[in-house]
């Protein structure tokens, strides 16, 4: 999930801003350099017919022009991969003209991240999916890369999902869980889907009580209106009854429209408006939170 969105920014050159899910004649794995997290995370898009189960009124995956990919193709996706991986390590990628500015610092390979263009646990054979691209990582010698699920959680209840996720345990896995709202009424608003809230929140309390998970939470103006202060206090509500009941939370990122959404009327809160949430959701519920500023 792009991201749900996959990298979110508050980067301002060029090369943080085009996240391009495509790379030379790639299909399913692309390079991003991310300041965030300190190097380059290759992105395994397992959704090019970009169905998604969600329909955020933010979402940033263009889905007017259509794509003319719609199936995974498990062989070419894993051979993209172990390429892609060879591109990195050898420094190889940097010679490209859209790689060549990137900082020294930055050419590191920092993870490979499940999200693209659609939820990655939808994709049906995911866990044999994430076993053969951790077998990929681990021909490399790369054992300390992590493996990233950016994810709405809707899926994590199939048992192919599940076993996904313990595959992932087992290889430097983090698993990023979307949640931006505390009521049905506002999860239905920005999330446009029809799946019940509960679920939602029954799922990552699960998958939380098994292994930390990474809270993402988007927020924004609709129609010119921030997320009003009862909506916020539900939220931290949510987050305070999955750790009661036993979910372990390692981080809440917090962050805002970055880039173009589905939807005119979504637009970016202030740094200032950014700032109070993150105040709000540690105080009331004591989570290490991480902040990115937004802008278009
Ligand atoms: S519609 Fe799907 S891909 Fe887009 S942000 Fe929502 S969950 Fe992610």
């Amino acid at each position: 999930m792009d991201p749900h969105v996959d990298q979110p920014p508050s980067e301002s050159t060029p090369l943080f801003r085009e996240h391009p899910r495509s790379f030379e004649t790639n299909r399913f794995v692309y390079p991003v350099v991310s300041r965030r997290s300190g190097g380059v995370s290759i992105g395994v898009n397992l959704n090019p017919d970009k169905v998604c189960n969600f329909d955020c009124i933010y979402c940033q995956v263009d889905r007017v022009s259509t794509s003319e990919t719609k199936f995974v193709g498990r062989e070419q996706l894993l051979a993209e991969l172990d390429h892609m991986l060879s591109l990195v390590t050898t420094g190889e990628l940097f010679a490209h003209p859209r790689f060549r500015d990137t900082p020294v610092t930055l050419r590191r390979l920092n993870d490979i991240a499940f999200s693209g263009d659609g939820e990655p646990t939808t994709y049906r054979d995911f866990d044999e999916i994430v076993s053969a691209c951790a077998d990929v990582k681990r021909r490399h010698a790369l054992d300390a890369v992590k493996m990233v699920l950016i994810t709405n959680a809707s899926m994590f209840h199939r048992p192919a999902v599940e076993r996904g996720l313990a595959i992932l345990d087992a290889n430097q896995g983090e698993i990023w869980a979307k949640l931006e709202a505390g009521t049905d009424e506002y999860y239905y608003l920005i999330e446009r889907t029809t799946i019940p809230f509960r679920r939602i929140l029954d799922n990552i309390s699960a998958a939380a009580r098994v292994r930390p998970l990474v809270i993402q939470s988007l927020f924004m103006r609709v129609a010119g209106s921030p997320p009003s202060p009862a909506e916020l206090s539900a939220f931290c509500d949510r987050l305070n009854e999955i750790t009661a009941a036993g979910g372990k939370l390692s981080l809440v990122q917090i962050y805002t429209v970055a880039r173009r959404p589905a939807e005119s009327n979504v637009t970016p809160l202030s740094n200032a408006d950014v700032d109070e949430i993150v105040e709000l959701v540690r105080s009331k519920t004591g989570l290490t939170t991480r902040r990115y500023y937004g802008g278009l």
